[in-house]
């Protein structure tokens, strides 16, 4: 486990001045703490923009070797890389520290999901993805058009500190089996996990400068969109509009994955204590700091109470402290809150929401009683309005508010009001009904009777629409958008002759003959 004063584990770029500003510790360095017990965990340099154009450099010069490699032999690397992540106990405990969650999420959603995504862009569907694609023109039918996919480069990865894991190395996955060379910044309240995977990397021999990380502020994720060829942000929406900025300004591309405010549907006819268990943990899972989680409840007026009484009573049994060791660890549901300002906005929309009318059903405030760390009692309002600030704008903290509407198309209409859109979940018996209701709410996917379980299904892209975000990680779609694309005109093999012939029509001189054959073949084939 990293310990105090430790320098960076990333390979030591040349000597740079220290920056003169500081987010969090002294000037120049980072000062990790453990959020569940107030413990300081770690120290380490802050990056530069020196470090940022050092890392750059040597990406550059070795990304052409790695995306001139064959897909199965990047894929043995990663596969490689992958395997160490799930069989190192020291990579969950610093992630744990870092971000103060149960041991559950941290190893059973964070760890699993980077095994998952490995699996699925290693694996036939990566391979098929990155294939040259061959298409059939209609006008010019006697040519191949073969779409061939270049990597960008280097991709450069910037990630939040909600899922230190989940939203950082795993987000490298797909723009490294492109065949891209990867830089990832952290976010500077958890950069120990990523350290601790470029340690992994060069333990294991794995190509070097590859992937690199660089541990630092916004000032170095503000480098990264000058130097590299592309950026995959997550993070939240002020930031994402300064990175599609500055990429705009160089006219690179972007994935930019923001926040949301997701709402879960509650009809009339949903198995209610299934809906409501899904809300509990979909609202408080790693205490409410998932962007996809369930920001706001829309239930049918009929169900409502009943609804409420119970999330009331899974919100009561839920267990909440410091993660325990793995052996003991089934006591704790609900960790800390990663990011301490996230309490002042939690407590600021509950203010604003009772003094409007709303009733705290549980919790509502902080927890003084588990020692050192920062931790928000689970919290549920009912009676609660869309023009409330909890309705509107993106909580990522533990609350959950429960709307009532009168029926489908109200919770319709109150849904696709926020200026978000990035996730969604229905609860009905009647599976087509949610699906035609999913079709209309304006959100990148949609779960039926189920929720979060969209982040997991690889297979299918997941991303923002509206103020969420723009791209999608996941699926084919998400390995393509780390290519650039080139299309290759050919004859078709068994019509070479034809080319000549129609290259003598068609090019100078004009011929008044031609233009007549071109008028016939628009009148016949258009
Ligand atoms: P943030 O925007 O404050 O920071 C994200 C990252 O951007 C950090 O690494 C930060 O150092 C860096 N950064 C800051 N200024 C920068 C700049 N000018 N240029 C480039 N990089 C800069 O976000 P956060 O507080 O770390 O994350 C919370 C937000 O992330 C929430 O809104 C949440 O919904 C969102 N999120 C979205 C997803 C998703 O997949 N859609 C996943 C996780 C989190």
């Amino acid at each position: 486990m990293p310990s105090g004063n430790s320098p960076p584990s990333h390979p030591a770029p040349a000597p740079v001045p220290a920056p003169t500003t500081s987010a969090v510790g002294t000037t120049g360095s980072l000062v990790i703490v453990n959020p569940a017990t107030g413990a300081r965990i770690a120290e380490v340099s802050a990056s530069t923009r020196a470090h940022a154009e050092a890392a750059l450099v040597r990406a550059r010069a070795a990304q052409p070797a790695w995306g001139a490699l064959s897909h199965s032999v990047r894929a043995d690397t990663l596969r490689r890389l992958a395997r160490a992540i799930r069989d190192d106990p020291q990579l969950t405990e610093i992630l744990i520290a870092e971000s103060g969650k149960p041991h559950y999420e941290a190893e059973g959603i964070e760890v699993f999901y980077t095994l998952e995504v490995t699996r699925y862009y290693t694996g036939r569907s990566g391979r098929r993805a990155l294939r040259d694609e061959v298409r059939r023109p209609f006008a010019f039918a006697y040519k191949r058009a073969r779409i061939v996919q270049h990597p960008r480069g280097v991709v450069g990865v910037i990630g939040p500190w909600n899922w230190p894991l989940l939203n950082n190395f795993a987000d490298c996955v797909a723009p490294l089996m492109a065949g891209n060379a990867v830089i990832l910044k952290p976010s500077e309240w958890t950069p120990m996990t990523s350290l601790r995977i470029a340690e992994l990397w060069r333990t294991l021999g794995l190509p070097t400068d590859i992937f690199q990380v660089l541990p630092g502020r916004g000032d170095v994720g503000q480098v990264l969109g000058e130097l590299c060829d592309m950026i995959f942000f997550t993070g939240s929406q002020n930031t994402g509009r300064k990175v599609a900025a500055r990429c705009g300004e160089r006219l690179i591309p972007c994935v930019l994955e923001l926040g949301g405010k997701s709402p879960l549907i509650v009809l009339s006819d949903a198995d209610l204590p299934a809906a409501a268990r899904a809300a509990v943990w979909s609202g408080f899972a790693h205490s409410g700091q998932v962007c996809i989680r369930t920001e706001r409840v829309l239930v049918e007026e009929s169900v409502a109470e009943r609804f409420t009484e119970l999330c009331r009573i899974e919100v009561e049994a839920l267990r909440q402290g410091a993660a325990k060791p793995p052996e003991q660890d089934d006591g704790i549901d609900v960790g800390a809150i990663t990011f301490p300002p996230q309490v002042t906005r939690a407590e600021s929309q509950i203010a604003d929401a009772v003094a409007r009318g709303a009733r705290v059903i549980a919790g509502g405030e902080r927890r003084k009683d588990l020692g050192g760390g920062t931790f928000f009692r689970p919290t549920i309002l009912a009676d609660v309005t869309p023009t409330m600030d909890v309705s509107r704008e993106e909580t990522f903290g533990p609350v959950l508010p429960i709307i009532r509407v009168r029926d489908a198309e109200e919770a319709l209409r109150v849904a696709n009001a926020s200026p978000l859109g990035l996730s969604g979940s229905i609860w009905t018996r009647d599976v087509a009904r949610g699906r035609a209701l999913a079709r209309r709410l304006e959100v990148g996917s949609v779960c039926v009777n189920d929720v979060l379980v969209n982040y997991f299904v690889v297979e299918a892209p997941l991303g923002g629409v509206k103020a969420s975000g723009l791209g999608v990680r996941h699926g084919p779609e998400g390995l393509r958008q780390f290519c650039r694309l080139e299309t290759i005109i050919e004859d078709h093999p068994l019509l070479r002759w034809v080319s000549p012939l129609v290259a003598r029509q068609l090019m100078f001189p004009y011929r008044r003959r031609s233009l007549r054959v071109l008028r016939w073949l628009m009148r016949k084939l258009y």
